[in-house]
């Protein structure tokens, strides 16, 4: 029996992408209860059905209120009839990258929601917009803060709504550590740190660990739930960044950071120490303030949040994440009104990355 610990490192490592495609395929295959197909709310297509879309993205579309798993686009034919079956998806309403732009046709689907390799997100993000859709993005952004603004400014034009995967938005804990920091529950907040990391075993020819597709190794990936976390805790953005890197494993990693540790000033004067790596399993964030502390042991894990303050035990309810941003995503649609995690805030994390790396580069304390 798999205890609790090893069935979210399997889940980790196939959204992480570090198992191969064959047991991603018969883990979707073999997940029960998934067929009950609801026609309720807003339409979803996802873009890319890799570990995140299967693992994730189409479970919580089982147990969303506001929308609905209506379509999806692939490039890997195996795929269609494995998920058609699963999930009773309608021939008419399965696409692959050379027809996806005939979405525009089809109203089944009102939201895209791109889940593929970093690199990927402009392109499909822009495309989806043009074809009338609003488009969800999976994190990182993009691979540049000129691909972000490109991507806003595509979905601005074209009237539709951006959002990006940031789950953890509406993932109790997390916004428990938002509500503390930015209502100074505690006071002052001095420092925080953040760390977030896993050891990489994957295929050493994965999309990434290849540059050009991810953009970044670990500061990309995991290192932009640092960002988010102190970013929400405090409320503030920060000033400026001093970063280095720590590589030792550089067989493997050839083409992107393994290890990155960096420092934020916040206006406020907080500091925030962060730490994202591809050789450490970390996961946590914490803020010590003038009257306490709070912290999540268990920070940006799918399940299984756990967290205290100088006060106690945090206890919250364990949600399904993804459920609950995609319903958030489409009741804003229909709602009219913005959502809290849109493009400029996936583009405010990039331009903190890209500083990051001047940091890196530069050895000095940059300006975000
Ligand atoms: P994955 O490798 O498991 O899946 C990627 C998918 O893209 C696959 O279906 C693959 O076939 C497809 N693809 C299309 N063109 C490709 C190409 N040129 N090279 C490689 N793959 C190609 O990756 P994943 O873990 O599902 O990640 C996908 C996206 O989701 C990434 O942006 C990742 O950062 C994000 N993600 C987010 C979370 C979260 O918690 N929000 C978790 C995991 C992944």
């Amino acid at each position: 029996m798999q205890t609790s610990k090893s069935r979210r490192r399997f889940i980790r490592d196939l959204s992480l992408g570090s198992l191969s495609l064959a047991p991603a395929l018969s883990s979707l295959a073999s997940c029960a209860g998934a067929t009950s197909q609801k026609k309720n709310g807003l339409g979803i297509a996802l873009v890319g059905l890799g570990g995140y879309a299967g693992g994730q993205l189409a479970p919580a579309l089982q147990q969303t209120k506001n929308c609905y798993l209506a379509g999806i686009v692939t490039g890997t034919p195996a795929k269609e009839k494995i998920w058609s079956d699963k999930y009773n998806i309608p021939q008419k309403n399965i696409y692959n990258y050379e027809t996806f732009d005939k979405i525009a046709d089809n109203p089944d689907i009102d939201i895209v929601y791109v889940v593929l390799p970093v690199a990927m997100h402009k392109e499909y993000t822009i495309r989806a917009a043009k074809a009338g859709k609003h488009v969800i993005c999976e994190k990182p952004m993009a691979v540049s803060s000129a691909d972000c603004q490109e991507m806003i400014d595509a979905c601005k034009n074209a009237g539709k709504m951006l959002s990006i995967g940031y789950r953890l938005h509406f993932e109790p804990y997390n916004m428990e550590m938002m509500r503390l920091g930015q209502q100074k529950v505690f006071g002052k907040i001095q420092k925080l740190d953040a760390k977030n990391g896993f050891v990489y075993g994957g295929d050493p020819n994965a999309w990434r660990l290849k540059k050009a597709l991810a953009g970044g190794g670990g500061l990309m990936d995991m290192g932009v739930y640092c960002i988010q976390g102190v970013r929400y805790t405090t409320g503030e953005e920060p000033l400026t960044v001093k970063a280095r890197e720590e590589k030792l494993r550089p067989e493997l990693f050839k083409e992107v950071d393994e290890t990155v540790y960096w420092e934020m000033k916040f206006p406020s004067g907080a500091i925030a120490r962060c730490k994202s790596s591809y050789n450490a399993n970390d996961n946590n964030l914490r803020a010590d303030a003038e009257n306490g502390w709070f912290e999540l042991s268990e920070a940006y894990r799918y399940g299984g949040m756990a967290g205290a303050t100088s006060k106690g035990k945090m206890d919250f309810p364990q949600i399904n994440q993804q459920a609950a941003q995609m319903d958030d995503f489409a009741n804003c649609i229909v709602q009219k009104k913005p959502t809290i995690v849109p493009g400029e805030m996936g583009l405010q994390d990039i331009k903190i990355v890209e500083a990051i790396y001047r940091s890196i580069a530069s050895g000095k304390e940059e300006n975000v």
